[in-house]
């Protein structure tokens, strides 16, 4: 099992499949984002080699995220093989979830075990605004069949921007009230040329739990207030479902991270918010053998950064959220 220098067990790899997306949510990418060239990219023959070496190394729970994953040509197949790999425990995706009306059964089929829908709003015109393409109603429809297909338990998530859908905390929350969903609120995280944008319209998580106890009564914190993965989840009395917080920028969850990312151009990120990456996939072409690639995996992981530095102003330049995935 790959422990960092802290002693941190890190077996948990989100796997960026692409960088393209069908959305352009303003938190997330410039309207003009340029994309790599595929050939650049993973190839599904590349990916699941990394996979299996990293399998080998302790890693067992593995999410695929994006740009947007549904979007990768052979999503299905991939999610197929990706699941027979031996020591693939857990294999979940992160998505925008405008495909999902069609490809949730199939992905579920396949041996996808969960997904997180990104729903930032239920109101179709703020929805348009904060994507700058997307239709809310396709949305909700990918969340529907998910949850008919059994790709559970449901979790949404919502980055809350100020501006743009700061009031819209409570009506996400009250769907907790009649769904056993987990609706998740992120703190907006500053990346590259987007910063300046995301660190003047940030919305703290304390301010979310109190905008939805003032309209939906009190949150009571679930199993004394613990991390769920890097969410702190409370309920409303009566509700089904749990309401979450990722409070990344004002409650850091950094000694507790399980974390690696894998780029969509093959970098393995061992913290969302620093620069510092280990590239695998030009080694991979250059003909490096299995354990030279393990030793790359297993020297990234030592160096895993302790945490961000977002409270010095520490902000990572070289990539926007979309080409991490999450
Ligand atoms: N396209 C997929 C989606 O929309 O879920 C997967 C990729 S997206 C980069 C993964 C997650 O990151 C989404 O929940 C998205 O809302 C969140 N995200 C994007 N930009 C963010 C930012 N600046 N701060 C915090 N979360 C962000």
């Amino acid at each position: 099992m790959p422990l960092d220098r802290f002693s941190r067990d890190i077996h948990y790899l989100r796997i960026s499949l692409t960088d393209r997306c069908n959305l352009r949510c303003v938190y997330c990418m410039p309207e003009d984002m340029k994309f790599r060239p595929r050939a650049e990219l993973v190839q599904d023959d590349e990916l699941l080699t990394l996979v299996r070496l990293c399998t080998e190394l302790g890693f067992h729970k593995f999410r695929l995220t994006g740009g947007e994953p549904t979007v990768r040509a052979n999503v299905v197949e991939l999610v197929h093989s990706l699941a027979q790999t031996p020591g693939v425990r857990s294999l979940s995706m992160t998505t925008n979830g405008l495909l999902l009306k069609k490809l949730a059964r199939p992905l579920a089929e396949a041996g996808l075990q969960r997904v997180n829908v990104s729903i930032d709003t239920l109101d179709p015109v703020k929805f348009k605004r904060l994507t700058r393409w997307g239709d809310v109603q396709d949305v909700w429809e990918g969340i529907v069949e998910s949850e008919a297909a059994g790709l559970l338990p449901i979790k949404l998530n919502a980055v809350i921007v100020r501006g743009y859908n700061e009031d819209d905390v409570v009506d996400l929350a009250a769907l907790t009230l009649y769904h056993n969903w987990q609706m998740r609120f992120i703190e907006m995280m500053p990346f590259g040329d987007v910063a300046d944008f995301q660190q003047s319209q940030v919305v703290r998580a304390q301010e979310m739990r109190d905008k939805i106890e003032a309209a939906l009564g009190p949150l009571t914190p679930v199993e004394g207030g613990k991390l769920d993965g890097e969410a702190r989840l409370y309920r409303l009395s009566d509700a089904l479902g749990d309401v979450g917080f990722i409070s990344s920028v004002t409650e850091p969850f950094c000694a507790s991270c399980t974390r690696a990312r894998l780029t969509a151009d093959g970098k393995l990120r061992m913290c969302l918010l620093r620069e510092y990456e280990m590239d695998l996939l030009t080694p991979l072409r250059a003909g490096a053998s299995p354990d030279d690639l393990k030793a790359l995996v297993l020297k990234a992981v030592y160096h895993k950064p302790w945490g961000h530095g977002l409270a010095h102003n520490v902000v990572p330049m070289n990539r926007v959220m979309s080409e991490i995935g999450g």
